[in-house]
C-alpha cells in the first residue's frame, strides 16, 4: 500500500496529525537506532535484563528516510482488561523491557497533577501514544478525573506508593499500608488494579518485592533518568532522551513534584522526533507467570 492510499483511509483528524508529522520529518534530525515495531514484554524467566550502552551520540546521526512505517502507527496497546496475574518476586526490578523492534516505554512518576499532567496527556494523544504513569495515590485521590483521563486515553497505571516514602525506611506493615491503599485507589478510579510498582526515590528492598507480588505486580524501573527533576533545562532533558533512545529502554521523567514545566516542554520536542526515527512508543504487557 502506497503512502497516498494509507493517507486516504485515514480520519481528516489522524490526517492532521500525519500532515503535521511528515512537517516535522522534513526538518527532523535522525536517530541512531531505529526499527520495526514488535510487542513489547518482560522475559519470560523473569530475570531484569541489565541495561546496554546508549545508543551512539546524536551528533552524528544519520539523515532520516521517509517511512511507511511512520504512517501506520495510528494504533497503541492499552492496557490489558483483565485481572491482575500473579506475580513472582523479583530480586531487581526490571531496568528495560525485551521485545521485537524498536519499542521504548515513557513513564511518568509522582503524578497526577493537574498543573502538568493534562498536557502530558495532551502531547501524547496528539501523536496517539500510550505512556505508563506510575502515580501516587495521594495525588490521585486529590485528582480522580486524571486517571479516569489515563484510563480512557488508554494509558497504563502503576503504583507509587501512597505518600511517595523511602520504603527502606520503613516497616513492612507501613509498606503495605502504602501499596495496597494506592492500589485499591487505582481500581476504584481508574477501573483495575496496577499491575506494575516503582519503589519511590528506586529504593527497593525485599518487603517491596514481596508486597508487590502479593498485590499482583511487578517491579519496573527505568533505563534512562531523564533528571527533569533537577529541572537541567528543556534541552538537556531532550538531550538524555535522544542520546539514551534504544530498543527497549524505559524513559523515567515526572509530571509532578515540582515545576516540570521543563518535562512537558521536552516531551513535546522529543516525542515526535522518536517517532520520526521509527520507535514504537507503548506499554508493556504483562506475561502471565
Ligand atoms: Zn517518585
Amino acid at each position: 500500500m502506497t503512502k497516498d492510499q494509507l493517507l486516504t483511509r485515514l480520519s481528516s483528524t489522524a490526517t492532521a496529525v500525519l500532515t503535521r508529522r511528515r512537517v516535522l520529518l522534513a526538518g527532523a534530525a535522525a536517530c541512531g537506532a531505529a526499527g520495526t515495531a514488535g510487542l513489547l514484554t518482560p522475559g519470560s524467566g523473569g530475570e531484569p535484563v541489565p541495561p546496554s550502552p546508549p545508543a551512539a551520540g546524536s551528533q552524528a546521526r544519520p539523515e532520516l528516510k521517509p517511512s511507511a512505517y511512520r504512517l501506520q502507527p495510528l494504533t497503541g496497546y492499552g492496557p490489558p482488561r483483565v485481572e491482575p496475574a500473579r506475580a513472582l518476586v523479583r530480586r531487581e526490578p526490571f531496568l528495560r523491557l525485551s521485545g521485537r523492534g524498536s519499542t521504548m516505554v515513557l513513564t511518568f512518576d509522582d503524578g497526577p497533577d493537574p498543573r502538568y499532567t493534562p498536557h502530558i496527556l495532551d502531547t501524547l494523544a496528539e501523536y496517539d501514544v500510550r505512556a505508563m504513569f506510575f502515580v501516587c495515590g495521594e495525588m490521585a485521590s486529590y485528582h480522580p478525573d486524571l486517571l479516569v483521563r489515563m484510563a480512557d486515553d488508554g494509558h497504563v497505571v502503576g503504583n507509587h506508593t501512597w505518600s511517595h516514602p523511602l520504603l527502606t525506611r520503613l516497616s513492612r506493615g507501613r509498606i503495605r499500608y502504602e501499596m495496597e491503599r494506592t492500589s485499591d485507589l487505582i481500581e476504584d478510579v481508574y477501573g483495575e488494579r496496577p499491575q506494575w510498582f516503582r519503589a519511590p526515590y528506586g529504593a527497593w528492598n525485599r518487603a517491596a518485592f514481596q508486597l508487590g507480588a502479593e498485590l499482583g505486580m511487578e517491579p519496573l524501573a527505568w533505563t534512562i533518568d531523564t533528571l527533569d527533576w533537577t529541572r537541567p533545562g528543556t534541552r538537556a532533558i531532550v538531550g538524555r532522551v535522544e542520546h539514551g533512545a534504544a530498543p527497549g529502554v524505559v524513559v523515567l521523567s515526572h509530571d509532578a513534584g515540582g515545576d516540570r514545566t521543563q518535562s512537558v516542554r521536552a516531551l513535546r520536542d522529543y516525542l515526535p522526533h522518536l517517532l520520526d526515527c521509527g520507535y514504537h512508543i507503548t506499554v508493556p504487557r504483562r506475561q502471565p507467570v
